[in-house]
């Protein structure tokens, strides 16, 4: 079979959960036993959203080689569960950067650059470069931004191009539009998704599937409508109702028949799809227990801002059937003794502090840490969660008072967190932290390693700090116990403390590698500590 090529794009409006209905696709895909590979465009003119803030970007997702890119590559190794990599997302930034960097090598001698054909061809290229590292069957392309806006458009070119040059059957278009909801009239309307459908076809693209998305059921003669005004195939207009629980929507779209549709317009013989396990989220956990876990963080505005470590939360607890409630709580309001925060946070079972960047709120993750690790809490510390403990118990229990990490303070006495020899003289912000997959060793005995069940992990990393060396002796025989260090034993990777039911920090990201069907260890680990009170 040729490979497949699925171009995802998106309209109406931004924030539809287009990565989630493509990821789901691919889960489909896989179901029916195909190898799946993913990308995705991202139009705008950093090179990576590595340094975009999370207030503004939510998430910045990190693969296993080290790219740091869009949340919704998350959303595709949780759904698909394959490795995904530098490969799979590009920016309008990198694409241009890498034609530019040609055209100073005299690549162009002689010609004009032009978005046609040179952005494009780079773009195709960047699809063919893809589909022939991975060798999978079916490459899902995303196209992120909305039909129609100006920065997306080399990207819809490319794709047009993509399909005339490939063939019907191998290439297919899936439009993902809103059917927004008029209070007044009490329905749901289609003009808005007809028009950007029209603006596909205008640039020569005509979706083959579209997702329709809203917020209560979609009456047939809607869907009907839209096949009529959109030239679609009849059932090939998917409802895409908002749901509770994401994991469902493979199994909710195979309801619609999605493999079916997949098959027939990329022409590969049919397989029905293994969808016992997808199946299994539709109806949900038994849900006798209840636990509150708080999420201590300062972007918490930003819905998306920690959502990796949102999905880890919500799979640990789906596969200890507890019904989870995530309390997201603001560290500054902490820090300011808000008294309605610190009742929140006391009121649950578990406190993460996720990772993050600068002084800003950094005294109420102490105090949350201080919290936990006084009141027997199940605490884990993510990144600089681990970072945030360890300054806490530098200050509390080995009374280092001006205990900090040099991220803070550059002058304090004591920087129990310093800058990573190597990250010295990195001066550039791009790219330069230490990044991607790095193995631990883990100490026998540990709370870690009863967790892991292994001796040596592989995690995700993303930092420029790291715990100084120079305090491990004397924290250690205080309490603390180093369970993860890399394999030369210079980085400490994993602390936990040893008279508290659970309390671990880790310098990694382990929420990336968290999925629905396998949940992470760590976060297995501290749902059921918060069991055992
Ligand atoms: N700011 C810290 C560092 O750079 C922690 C980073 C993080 O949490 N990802 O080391």
């Amino acid at each position: 079979m040729p490979q497949k090529y699925i171009f995802v794009t998106g309209g109406v409006c931004s924030g539809l959960g287009k990565g989630i209905a493509s990821a789901s696709m691919g889960a489909i895909l896989k179901a029916m036993g195909k190898s799946v590979f993913v990308m995705k465009f991202d139009p705008y003119l950093n090179v990576d959203p590595g340094t975009m803030n999370p207030f503004q970007h939510g998430e910045v997702f990190v693969t296993d080689d080290g790219a740091e890119t869009d949340l919704d590559l998350g959303h595709y190794e949780r759904f698909i569960d394959v490795p995904l990599s530098k490969l799979s997302n590009a920016t309008t930034g990198q694409i241009y950067q890498e034609l530019l960097e040609k055209e100073r090598e005299g690549a162009f001698l002689g010609k004009t650059i032009q978005i046609i054909p040179h952005v494009t061809d780079v773009i195709r290229k960047r699809i063919e470069r893809a589909a022939d590292e991975s060798k999978a069957d079916c490459i899902i392309i995303e196209i992120g931004g909305t039909v129609g806006d100006i920065e997306g458009e080399p990207y819809l070119e490319a794709a047009r191009q993509f399909h005339r040059e490939k063939g019907e059957g191998n290439v297919l278009f899936a439009h993902v539009t809103l059917l927004p909801y008029l209070p007044v009239t009490r329905e749901l309307k289609t003009k808005p998704t007809q028009s950007s459908v029209r603006e596909l076809q205008r640039r020569g693209i005509q979706p083959h599937i579209v997702f329709a998305r809203a917020d209560q059921d979609i009456p047939k003669d809607l869907l009907k409508k839209i096949t009529l005004f959109c030239d679609v195939k009849e059932g090939a207009v998917i409802p895409n109702v908002t749901t509770p629980n994401i994991y469902a929507l493979p199994s909710i779209f195979e309801s619609y028949g999605l493999s079916r549709i997949l098959s027939k317009e990329l022409k590969f013989s049919y397989i029905k799809p293994k969808m016992v396990v997808w199946d299994k989220f539709r109806k949900g956990p038994q849900k006798s227990i209840k636990r509150r876990v708080a999420l201590v963080g300062k972007y918490i505005s930003h819905g998306d801002a920690y959502i990796s470590v949102h999905e880890a939360i919500v799979s640990a607890a789906f596969h200890n059937n507890v019904s989870c409630v995530i309390e997201d709580i603001d560290s500054e309001k902490i820090e300011k003794n808000d008294e309605r925060e610190w009742d929140r946070m006391k009121a649950c079972d578990a406190i993460i502090v996720p990772g993050g960047f600068g002084n800003r709120g950094i005294e109420g993750k102490i105090l949350a840490a201080q919290y936990a690790r006084e009141h027997d809490i199940p605490y884990l510390g993510l990144c600089l969660g681990m970072q945030i403990a360890t300054i806490e118990f530098a200050r509390h229990v080995a009374k280092l008072d001006s205990a900090t990490s040099e991220e803070f303070s550059t002058r304090a006495k004591h920087q129990v967190i310093h800058i990573m020899p190597e990250q010295k003289h990195i001066r550039k912000k791009g790219g330069t932290m230490r990044l991607g997959a790095y193995p631990c060793v883990i100490k026998q005995g540990t709370k870690t390693a009863r967790a892991y069940k292994s001796k040596r992990i592989s995690e995700r990393h993303r930092h420029r700090y790291e715990f100084n060396n120079a305090y491990r002796k004397s924290f250690e025989s205080l309490g603390m116990v180093i369970a993860g260090a890399s394999p030369d034993n210079h980085i400490v990777e994993i602390i936990e403390l040893k008279k508290h039911p659970f309390f671990i920090g880790v310098q990694f990201h382990p929420e990336f590698k968290s999925r629905p069907l396998r949940p992470h260890p760590l976060f297995d680990a501290l749902l059921k500590a918060t069991l055992k009170k």
